[in-house]
């Protein structure tokens, strides 16, 4: 499973991290997913579930911050969401489009004592 592998990276993380700054008890994790790493967020969540029999993670509620596939148009530097895949610069129609984001897991933060 995807998004197993996933969140064990994330909370070995969180752990290292945690022990860094010794938190005891983790109580918000706010995730950040790029649409474009297929990450189902409920997924993630239901992977979650498996470390909560750890302390650190046992009363955290994770937070899933969705974040959309994003173009960059090569002509005018206009940068927009893309959806359905389509690769079109919404303001000047061109097809130069690079991706610059939507690839993207990352702890944008969390909240623990
Ligand atoms: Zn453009």
């Amino acid at each position: 499973m995807h998004e197993l592998s996933l969140m064990e990276n994330v909370v070995g993380i969180l752990r290292t991290s945690a022990a860094e700054n010794k938190i005891k008890k983790i109580s918000r994790i706010q995730l950040v997913v790029g649409k474009l790493t297929m990450a189902v967020p409920e997924a993630l969540q239901f992977a979650f579930e498996v470390f909560k029999e750890e302390d650190l993670f046992k009363d955290a509620a994770l937070e899933i911050k969705e974040e959309p596939v994003q173009g960059e148009c090569k002509e005018c530097r206009h940068t927009f969401a893309i959806k359905d895949f389509e690769f079109l610069c919404p303001s000047c129609s061109s097809p130069q489009v690079k991706l610059v984001g939507g690839r993207e897991l990352y702890i944008e933060f969390y909240e623990g004592d």
